[in-house]
């Protein structure tokens, strides 16, 4: 396997659960989606002036040191 956040149980994409990535995702180009290892932190202002909370946006290609394997 290669570190990579697509095959890392801290990426996500569309609102699926780790469980539900499958490679066919990948093949769809899925190439970035949402760390979720560390809680939200405050992004940008929304048209309303409230701050929202967001993930880090990643690459699938990126990895760091807190991958952690994909159960498939
Ligand atoms: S940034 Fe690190 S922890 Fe987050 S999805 Fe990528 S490899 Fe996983």
């Amino acid at each position: 396997m290669t570190r990579c956040c697509f095959d890392c149980d801290y990426f996500q994409i569309d609102d699926k659960e780790p469980s539900e990535i499958t490679e066919a995702d990948r093949d769809d180009g899925c190439a970035e989606g949402e760390c979720h290892f560390r809680p939200p932190a405050l992004g940008t202002e929304s048209a309303s002036g409230r701050l929202l909370g967001e993930f880090p946006k990643v690459f699938a290609i990126d990895w760091c040191g807190q991958f952690k394997p994909r159960n498939k």
